[in-house]
């Protein structure tokens, strides 16, 4: 028996043939596909405007940016999420301060924002965590009023949505990515989308060593424009190779988002007859595209999770500890957050994990996946 992998990336022919593509035009830095990707992702997503950059890491710094947060304001984040969430505010000069999340969603919510706002805070990065959709309309209620922009972290949220429209519609701005662990991929990449054009125009420059002239504009005259460099910028361009894989991951996205769901429902028919098991589930309000299907463990399960991850890895199935928090990193140690300083977040990294769950999983491998949470219950499979 083969290992069953937790994720892995749907890539075909058709990416083959856009890269080969791009190459044969001899222009692979950002260009037309890169504003083509663009294009299309804004018309899918609801978005007014689209900026593609080189990661969602770098789309968050940009975000932070143009949504004007500066030295030494505050910008609430969970600690409940992959660990470039709370680095990006320190990028600007900013303080990340740790909100808990919601026990059943593992979202950011109005209360356990609203404890930690201070006068100084100045954004809010709310995660849509592993795709399930945040509840952004509370925060915004909560927010806007003061003043403080709430910055949609949807890297694992495309083809999920809140209130009948994609994530990230209802945002002032939202980032993405397309790591391969994520729903689409273009190898590493990024997305910013915003309501705001002087927002965008200014993340466009920004990724591009805030130049008055594109390197792909520069490019398409004989006598290059002379440019000027507007204020101090960085390197965060997608190439069109990039894009060009993009374009044709986004046009899958459907397929995708419809085979995840499928299988989710058959995990969790499994999953919620099991005593001691919970499955992450549509929150009200949304639909999530099971970017992670993670399962807390508990009593009565005689396993507690790393033991059932052990019994996973034993029948050569590959699951993954629950999302990490930040505050326990040594990278956060000076912040001084204890054990016990944020009780869910601790609780939800510790007793998840979760499942496999790809494009191109069998019925069989999922069947082995299911089977193996039997025995680890003590039931026959
Ligand atoms: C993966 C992830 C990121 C970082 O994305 P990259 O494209 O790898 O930089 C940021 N935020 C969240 C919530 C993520 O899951």
């Amino acid at each position: 028996m083969s290992r069953v992998n937790v994720m892995q990336p749907w890539l075909g022919r058709e990416e083959v043939a856009a890269l080969s593509e791009v190459i044969s035009s001899g222009w692979i830095a950002q260009g037309p596909r890169v504003a083509a990707f663009e294009a299309d992702f804004a018309r899918m997503q609801q978005a007014e405007h689209a900026v593609a950059v080189s990661s969602c890491t770098a789309a968050l710094h940009l975000a932070l940016k143009v949504a004007g947060v500066r030295l030494g304001d505050e910008v609430v984040v969970p600690s409940f999420s992959f660990i470039a969430t709370a680095n990006a505010p320190t990028y600007v000069g900013a303080q990340p301060v740790f909100a808990d999340v919601d026990p059943v969603t593992g979202n950011l919510t109005a209360r356990t924002v609203e404890k930690v706002l201070s006068e100084r805070t100045r954004a809010v990065i709310a995660v849509d965590q592993g795709g399930v959709p945040v509840a952004l309309d509370e925060l915004r209620a909560l927010c806007d009023p003061r003043g403080i922009v709430v910055i949609e972290d949807a890297a694992c949220g495309a083809g999920s949505t809140y209130l009948e429209r994609p994530v990230g519609a209802g945002a002032e701005i939202a980032v993405w990515s397309f790591h391969p662990r994520k729903i689409i991929t273009t190898g590493e990449g990024g997305m910013i989308t915003t309501a705001h054009a002087d927002w965008a125009d200014r993340a466009r420059r920004l990724r591009e060593h805030s130049m008055s002239v594109s390197a792909a504009d520069r490019h398409g005259s004989t006598l290059a424009q002379l440019e000027e460099y507007t204020e101090i910028g960085f390197n965060y361009r997608m190439t069109d190779l990039q894009a060009a894989v993009g374009i044709v991951q986004l046009g899958r996205l459907p397929e995708i988002i419809e085979r995840r769901r499928q299988f989710a429902e058959v995990y969790t028919k499994y999953i919620n007859d099991i005593d001691g098991l919970r499955a992450v589930a549509d929150p009200s309000g949304g639909t999530t595209n099971f970017q992670s299907y993670w399962i807390e463990v508990g009593d009565p399960y005689p396993l507690d999770r790393d033991d059932l991850l052990a019994h996973l890895a034993s029948l050569d199935i590959s699951a993954r500890r629950g999302i990490m928090t930040a505050h326990r990193q040594p990278a956060y140690a000076h912040q001084g957050l204890g054990p016990g300083s944020l009780p869910v977040s601790e609780h939800l990294s510790d007793n998840t994990l979760i499942l496999p769950l790809f494009h191109e999983m069998s019925v069989g491998e999922q069947a082995r996946v299911i089977s193996a949470l039997l025995t680890g219950s003590g039931d026959k499979p």
